[in-house]
């Protein structure tokens, strides 16, 4: 399974500042704002830098095949259901 959804982290160059539009693998969720998707890379920035990020913090996994063992958020639904928070 191919993921062509594109991280949406800005990468800052000197003078510009573009998008980094690698194959994103988890999508951040975030209050009165749309989610953002973002690559493995940038997925501690955007926890930390990006506005209105849900609290607690909730990543969904949308990367090809299976879902790294702890890709689940605690406090999430799917953590609430395995028991593993
Ligand atoms: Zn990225």
């Amino acid at each position: 399974m191919k993921n062509d959804v594109p991280c949406e982290a800005f990468v800052d160059w000197p003078g510009q500042s573009e998008m980094c539009w690698e194959p994103a693998l988890f999508v951040v969720e975030r209050v009165a704002d749309a989610p953002l998707t973002t690559c493995a890379k940038h997925l501690g920035p955007i926890l930390q830098h990006a506005r209105n990020v849900l609290w607690p913090q909730t990543v969904e996994w949308i990367g090809p095949g299976s879902k790294p063992r702890n890709s689940i958020s605690a406090g999430s639904q799917e953590a609430a259901r395995t028991g593993n928070i």
